[in-house]
């Protein structure tokens, strides 16, 4: 596609992600005809010529410095509050107390809203205002929510958000802050995503749920992008705390066009996906051999990030963890809750629940010795502790 605007964008088409169908980018789109997630490709042999590592000086200062293997947010440019570029951060106190001196933590709480549902929002919002939508809307546990309605009020757009009722304090007010229409949920996250399934056609609203619109998994990739770029390689383990699998699917897509850029070789690192035992589709299915998740009835952890008791990419998830000799585990919220003290008084960083997981996860299987205590491993930390006060 040519671009009037002269986008360094190398966006090509999207895809459908089970049946590889090419389905037409030029307007807003849901799930295939599958019913899968749609996927955006590129031609990497455009982008390769320009995006090479260690352009940061001359680029933007966020995510939108991946320009090329972005989508084209058009003449009006992206919907940014600067998010992404986050630090990685060496943290050798609590990396010795689990077993792995060389520890580092991606540090997502530096994002505008304090947790890394920023990136997909940026980009999925861009792509909604670019592509003509006029308001949003989204069931989320909380976080995606809080980012929804920030970006959307950036925007000039209207965004309607559904939550469940127990949701965090937190994610409630920044919704009612940026002018969201917040509907509180007496239900799950999959209950909120059956109502705006059912509402969005008749209101006129664009649907962007978690791997219901292509994009928010784009901006998510850029997490892999930066990891190679700090680390100059991939990294032997990734640690990643997982509800709709958005980060874990786009990093491993991301990996696959880093090698096609030429920034890459083969070498993968394993991919952890680390849930709540109150709620872990993906960790009982990885157990039984199994290509999909079935449905978590009756979530009980706390944790809201991790209770997505229905994982739309599923299969992507599991292929990402198998392809990659990765694993899943679940963890206690208890254990959580424990393991961000740890964190916080060993390198005073403000940990999230999900985040303490990967901890967690992380000092499970150093004593199973499934990992080496001299691995090079990334544990992520998805948002702010203040997001949980
Ligand atoms: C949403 C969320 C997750 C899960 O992310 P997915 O990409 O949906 O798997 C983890 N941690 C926090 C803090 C979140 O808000």
């Amino acid at each position: 596609m040519t671009s009037p605007s002269r986008s360094p964008s190398a966006f090509s088409h999207l895809e459908c992600s089970r049946t590889g169908e090419t389905v037409d980018a030029d307007g807003l789109r849901n799930l295939s005809a599958a019913g899968a997630p749609l996927l955006a490709r590129y031609d990497l042999e455009r982008a390769r010529a320009t995006l090479r590592p260690g352009q940061r000086d001359a680029r933007a200062r966020s995510l939108w410095r991946y320009a090329e293997v972005l989508p084209d947010p058009g003449a009006a440019g992206p919907v940014t509050l600067d998010e992404g570029l986050t630090p990685l951060v060496a943290t050798p106190r609590l990396g010795r107390r689990l077993g792995v001196p060389g520890l580092l933590i991606k540090d997502e709480s530096r994002n505008p809203l304090g947790s890394f549902k920023d990136r997909g929002m940026s980009v999925a919002v861009s792509m909604a205002r670019a592509l003509g939508a006029r308001a949003l809307a989204i069931p989320t546990a909380g976080n995606a929510g809080g980012s929804a309605a920030a970006y959307a009020a950036r925007a000039g757009l209207a965004a309607h958000v559904f939550m469940p009722a127990d949701a965090e304090h937190a994610n409630v007010r920044e919704v009612e802050r940026a002018g969201a229409a917040l509907t509180l949920v007496d239900g799950f996250l999959h209950d909120c995503a059956r109502i705006v399934a059912r509402r969005a056609p008749t209101e006129g609203w664009f649907d962007v749920s978690t791997f219901k619109e292509p994009y928010r998994v784009e901006g998510k990739k850029t997490m892999g992008y930066e990891l190679v770029e700090a680390l100059g390689d991939v990294p032997d383990v990734i640690l990643y705390p997982t509800g709709g699998g958005t980060g874990l699917v786009g990093m491993w897509k991301a990996f696959e066009e880093m090698e096609a850029l030429g920034w890459l070789g083969r070498r993968r690192p394993r991919m952890v996906c680390v849930q709540a035992t109150g709620c872990a589709p993906l960790a009982r299915a990885f157990e039984a051999g199994a290509e999909t998740a079935e449905v978590w009835e009756s979530p009980t952890t706390h944790v809201h990030g991790l209770r997505a008791p229905r994982v739309l990419a599923d299969f992507l998830c599991l292929n990402a963890i198998r392809a990659s000799e990765g694993t899943a585990i679940a963890v206690s919220d208890e254990a959580m809750h424990a393991m961000q003290t740890t964190a916080a008084s060993a390198e005073g960083l403000s940990i999230c629940p999900e985040g303490a997981a990967c901890l967690v996860a992380l000092e499970r299987l150093r004593e199973a010795g499934w990992l080496g205590a001299d691995e090079r491993v990334v544990a992520f930390n998805t948002a702010s502790a203040l997001k949980y006060a």
